[in-house]
């Protein structure tokens, strides 16, 4: 019983203007019901669509969610009405799909831009020049349900450093340049998402407003829970 030590102590290294995504990837609901119980942590992140629902089913309604994950385009209709952001905005395909579906709430969906920073073929997300084109489009521009709150990168899984710390500026550069183009008016343009278990301090360092941690949070009991 005590996720709460280790959530104090990654919460120490996080100062207060950064928020602490917990990533519930691959821990089963008796597990994050614990969590919750021990730490009062609120903002839950999840990655596949079937157990995020379920999730947000089994867990407290007070709790906030968002989804981190590749998103296909036929799921969007169950994810947009439960969550409270979508990370995954790497394509204009998908927000033209969650704005079709927030259309139909009358809602206006929070959405992050995700960007290819690592050097891995395998990461989903745009180029600098994918998004620019993007936020040009008069398509994108007639999206009136959907509200573009910043970025979301992955560094390359490597133990090198430097080159994290290259990629997150990277991604900070583009947040900025954003920013400074397409969202100078609109202050809910503020969030940059970088950072997980292994590389959460230095993309603090780098400017990071949001880390999603999965491993480090749970990984003293992910074994048992999976036994
Ligand atoms: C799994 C995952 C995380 C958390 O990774 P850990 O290394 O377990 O902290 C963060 N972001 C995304 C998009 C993920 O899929």
């Amino acid at each position: 019983m005590d996720y709460y030590s280790s959530y104090q102590a990654i919460q120490k290294n996080i100062p207060s203007n950064v928020k602490l995504i917990a990533v519930t990837k691959f821990q089963p609901v008796e597990v994050l019901e614990q969590f919750y119980k021990e730490t009062g942590h609120t903002i839950f992140g999840e990655n596949r669509v079937q157990e995020c629902v379920s999730k947000i089913k089994s867990l407290p309604a007070s709790i906030e969610w968002h989804f981190i994950g590749h998103l296909q385009t036929n799921k969007v209709d169950i994810i947009v009405p439960q969550v409270h952001m979508i990370q995954s905005g790497d394509r204009f395909k998908i927000l033209q799909e969650i704005n079709r579906e927030a259309a139909k709430l009358d809602k206006k969906a929070g959405v992050l831009l995700e960007f290819h920073i690592a050097r891995e073929e395998s990461k989903y997300g745009l180029s600098f020049d994918q998004a620019a084109e993007l936020l040009e489009s008069s398509s994108f521009t007639a999206m009136n349900n959907i509200s573009i709150r910043g970025v979301m990168g992955m560094a390359s899984f490597v133990d090198n450093p430097v080159q994290v710390r290259n990629e997150f500026r990277s991604l900070r550069n583009i947040f900025e340049q954003l920013r400074r183009n397409y969202f100078s008016n609109d202050e809910q343009f503020s969030e940059l998402s970088m950072g997980m278990s292994g590389d959460y301090r230095i993309a603090i360092e780098e400017g990071s407003t949001m880390v999603r941690i999965g491993t480090l949070l749970f990984s003293d009991r992910s074994v048992n829970a999976s036994a």
